[in-house]
């Protein structure tokens, strides 16, 4: 499998680096990072101050070249009702998105002394994986220390570790 990354907007070297990397470990896929892409036209919502998720998907499905190709922004993404996403994907889709805007909360609450550049890399690692998960066919799962489990705030995000829970490894191998 041949992952793409597809940066929309000012995406760093450390977030595509740990975007490639959390990939990497948990699917043992190739990954490239394509070339960055300006924000796709109408995606902006100015009541919200926001962007739809679902244009930022429909981009990387169109730019990327990979089997499965996610989006990763530094913009704020909405879906439909919901005040705000980290991500968002399709079930069995080819595309996906991340948004690390809210993910840059500094501190974890002193469960642990990482650096607030480490929980950030961490946090980011997670939703990509977990986005390519759903892009798999994995829903959402209740083990809270599984990376599909739900995880709306990132106090949820830091709970749970990187990788797939026994069963959801074994849904997708
Ligand atoms: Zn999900
Ligand atoms: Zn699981």
């Amino acid at each position: 499998m041949l992952v793409d990354i597809v940066p929309v907007g000012d995406v760093s070297a450390e977030v595509k680096r740990a975007a490639s990397g959390g990939l990497r470990s948990i699917y043992d896929c190739e990954v490239t990072v394509n070339d960055s892409q300006s924000i796709p036209s109408g995606a902006y919502d100015a009541g919200r101050n926001q962007y739809c998720a679902e244009s930022f998907i429909q981009l990387a499905e169109r730019e990327g070249r990979g089997d499965k190709n996610i989006g990763i922004t530094p913009h704020d993404l909405y879906y439909r009702r919901r005040n705000y996403v980290f991500g968002l994907a399709y079930l069995d889709g080819s595309g996906s998105v991340v948004s690390t805007y809210r993910l840059q909360t500094s501190s974890d609450g002193g469960f642990s002394n990482k650096s607030a550049a480490d929980i950030f890399e961490n946090r980011v690692r997670k939703e990509i994986v977990h986005e390519i998960g759903h892009t798999l066919g994995l829903e959402h799962c209740d083990n809270n220390r599984c990376v599909m489990n739900f995880s709306p705030t990132v106090q949820e995000v830091d709970i749970k570790e990187e990788t797939l829970c026994g069963t959801c490894r074994r849904l997708i191998d």
